[in-house]
């Protein structure tokens, strides 16, 4: 058995290996060859925490296991990270432990990647400007994936909490992009790519604020109840997603369908465009919009990467059970 730390985590995966993951499994998803179990999440009524359970089994990369952990909201005080996770990888023929990988930094890399896999896959070829809404620990990796997607020119920024910006814009500095904090009319009118990442519990972009052509990815709602744009803007859009089932009861698209505005039907796998059975974008006038709800395949994806780039750089700790 082997056991990857955080720190061998970074060092091996690369936002390349990422994207290459991410995109297979979400095409295997699409085809049926890969599937997510239902998911496990409890407030466990210590120390405030919510902890869970992400599993599932990719058949066509032989890769099974679960993500385990969650969201402790004490943490910072003590000076770790708030979310925590760690994957646990099974061997699909012998259902023996295979590696233990951290799931922290794998976390923020699959979450980019998804996005990056949708601007990939959806955002016009011109597209210049680049809107985030949201400056958390997420939004530097999100920037540094999407930079890499198109000839982005320049960055607008909104944030809820103005102060967090300036950190984002030290990444924009880092990666040569010119970086501008916004209004979010102006982010709206400006960007032709828009990345939210944040907690909000109500809609931060508006559908009129938002041009003709543009791709979101909608990044931060994965619960019940998290909001970050309008339901008429879902409904305005075309829309994609990692997974149909977590999308219409907590990912974005939520809002939209409990207001009747769109039905399951109206959402694509994301899978399904990389796997050329739908179209994508048809025309540059068409809003799309992709709703990341992150899934627990995404993780195994990721950690299985992880796991075999370490054992091969003799990065791996090997442990007998
Ligand atoms: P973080 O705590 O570091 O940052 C939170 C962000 O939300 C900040 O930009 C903050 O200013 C903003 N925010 C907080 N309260 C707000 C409010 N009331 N209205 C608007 N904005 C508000 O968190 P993070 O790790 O960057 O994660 C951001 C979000 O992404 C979280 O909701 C998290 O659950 C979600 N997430 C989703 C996935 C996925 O796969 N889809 C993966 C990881 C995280």
């Amino acid at each position: 058995m082997l056991i990857v730390s955080e720190e061998t985590c970074k060092e091996v995966v690369g936002r390349s290996d990422a994207f290459a993951a991410v995109e297979s499994v979400f095409s295997a998803m699409a085809s049926g060859d890969a599937y997510n179990f239902p998911v496990i999440r409890e407030a466990i009524g210590h120390a405030d925490a919510l902890y869970g359970f992400k599993s599932g089994f990719d058949r066509a990369g032989l890769v099974l296991g679960l993500k385990s952990g969650g969201y402790w909201p004490g943490n910072m005080d003590r000076g770790l990270t708030n979310h925590q996770s760690t994957v646990f990888l099974f061997d699909p023929d012998t259902g023996q432990l295979q590696a233990l990988v951290g799931g922290n930094y794998l976390t923020a890399v699959r979450t980019a990647a998804a996005s990056s896999v949708s601007i990939a896959h959806l955002a016009r070829k011109d597209a210049k400007v680049l809107g985030m809404v949201g400056a958390g620990h997420q939004a530097g990796f999100q920037l540094r994936a999407a930079a890499e997607q198109r000839d982005f020119e320049k960055v607008v920024a909104w944030n809820f909490h103005p102060d967090m910006l300036p950190k984002l814009g030290t990444v924009a500095e880092e990666i040569g992009l010119p970086f501008e904090a916004v209004e979010r009319e102006q982010l709206g009118a400006e960007a032709d790519v828009i990345i939210s990442i944040t907690s909000a519990h109500d809609p931060l972009m508006m559908k009129d604020w938002v041009k003709p052509g543009t791709h979101l990815a909608c990044m931060g709602t994965d619960t019940k109840g998290k909001q970050e744009v309008d339901p008429e803007l879902v409904a305005a859009a075309t829309v994609f997603t990692d997974e149909i089932a977590q999308s219409t009861t907590i990912g974005e698209a939520q809002h939209a369908i409990s207001n009747g505005l769109i039905s399951d039907a109206d959402i694509t796998s994301i899978g399904d465009v990389i796997n050329g059975t739908h179209p994508g974008r048809t025309s540059d006038s068409e809003i799309t919009l992709f709703d990341g709800t992150g899934v627990g395949l995404q993780d195994l994806a990721v950690a299985s990467v992880a796991a075999r780039l370490a054992q091969e750089g003799g990065q791996a700790q090997q442990v007998q059970l």
